[in-house]
């Protein structure tokens, strides 16, 4: 087999959808969980997409992932809530919550909505698509814990936080327009690019990594051959370190979920925590106005002359969707280990029905 293959996304969302179903899930949210992972995918984020289905089919297996939960209601007070995931697929039960805080925010013109204790919530920039779609507004902390964290603190030598995740997006200045979806996570790189490294023997680039002694390394086996290993660095040196701390404070701690401190709590599968703030832009005043400068600001930060003629000033949102027009009519790349363990994950639930690679 060639080291990578393509497949269509039509054909890719129907097997997809049948895996999720396998696992138990229910129509509905079998679409979801699909539809959620082929658009990461589309967007060029693979680190989020069908890369994990399999885990999420062990984790089902393994009883720590439940498929067709619904979220438990812990707190609500006017435009403020608390759910408890119960460990549900974090696509379904996420999107829930997200439809809740999107309706507060119409109400009273903002929200904050808390959920804790929820599988995987992948990528965070859907549910600010979701607000985005619904005119409004939306912030996004996040904190998650699967295993032994493995991001340091700025000036540490181990890890002690996992990638959590910031989102920001601003619904577009004129309909029919893009929004702004800046949606990242506070990791140099993202976690599995350093298994995907060390398994071809390559080096990972300069900045993202320290050994045990806290010195600089190239090399990802100071996170899956050393003992003690080293760990994984934020970005942006202090800066990305203090976003990712607040995502464990604002998420995890406030919420009264899992922190990455815990041990014990370590071996959940992959534990989300999320604050989201959803605001309505039209409560602050002159929503015109407001369109107009944001429609103006974009434009004026685009004209910059670019550095190289070849890659013009974007925004944050407008790389995903120049991918995903590329990758829908082009086809999705996916790599062959990560085809190999979907098409596996897929038969083992009696799944044969694998659609066609180029
Ligand atoms: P990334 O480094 O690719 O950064 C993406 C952001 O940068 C996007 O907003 C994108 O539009 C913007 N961007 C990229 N190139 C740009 C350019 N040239 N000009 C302007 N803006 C540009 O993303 P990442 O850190 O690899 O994160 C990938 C995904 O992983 C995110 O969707 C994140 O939510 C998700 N994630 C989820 C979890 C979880 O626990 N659920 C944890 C970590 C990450």
């Amino acid at each position: 087999m060639t080291s990578e293959v393509r497949v269509d996304a039509g054909a890719l969302h129907d097997l997809l959808r049948a895996v999720v179903a396998a696992t138990g899930s229910a129509a509905q949210e079998a679409e979801q969980v699909a539809t959620h992972l082929l658009e990461a995918n589309l967007q060029g984020h693979d680190s989020h997409g069908i890369m994990l289905l399999p885990r999420y089919v062990d984790h089902v297996r393994e009883g720590k992932l439940h498929p067709n939960v619904t979220p438990e209601v812990i707190r609500q007070e006017g435009s403020l809530a608390l759910f408890d995931g119960r460990m549900g697929y974090g696509q379904q039960v996420g999107r829930i919550a997200m439809d809740w805080a999107i309706n507060a925010a119409r109400t009273h013109g903002h929200a904050v909505m808390g959920l804790r204790n929820v599988h995987h919530i992948g990528r965070v920039g859907t549910y600010g698509e979701q607000a985005a779609a619904a005119g409004m507004i939306s912030v996004h902390f996040v904190n998650g814990v699967s295993g032994a964290p493995a991001v340091a603190p700025f000036g540490g030598s181990d890890g002690r936080l996992s990638t959590n995740p910031v989102c920001v997006t601003i619904p577009p200045a004129v309909p029919g327009g893009q929004p702004l979806v800046l949606d990242f996570a506070t990791s140099a790189i993202a976690l599995g690019k350093c298994r995907v490294a060390f398994n071809a023997g390559r080096a990972v680039p300069e900045g993202a990594l320290v050994d045990a002694k806290g010195q600089p390394s190239t090399d990802p086996g100071v996170l899956y051959r050393d003992t003690p290993r080293g760990a994984l660095l934020s970005f942006g040196a202090h800066k990305g370190y203090g976003l990712a701390l607040v995502c464990e404070i604002l998420a995890g701690a406030l919420l009264g979920g899992a922190t990455a401190w815990r041990p014990e709590l370590r071996d959940r599968g992959i534990v989300n925590s999320w604050l989201a703030f959803v605001l309505d832009p039209a409560r602050f005043g002159d929503i015109e106005a407001f369109r107009g400068e944001l429609a103006a600001v974009i434009a004026d930060v685009k004209a910059s002359p670019p550095a190289d003629p070849d890659h013009p000033v974007l925004v944050a949102g407008e790389k995903e969707r120049i991918t995903k027009a590329r990758r829908l009519a082009d086809g999705i790349p996916v790599d062959a280990t990560t085809w190999g363990n979907l098409v596996a994950a897929a038969r083992s639930l009696g799944i044969n029905d694998v659609p066609p690679v180029r």
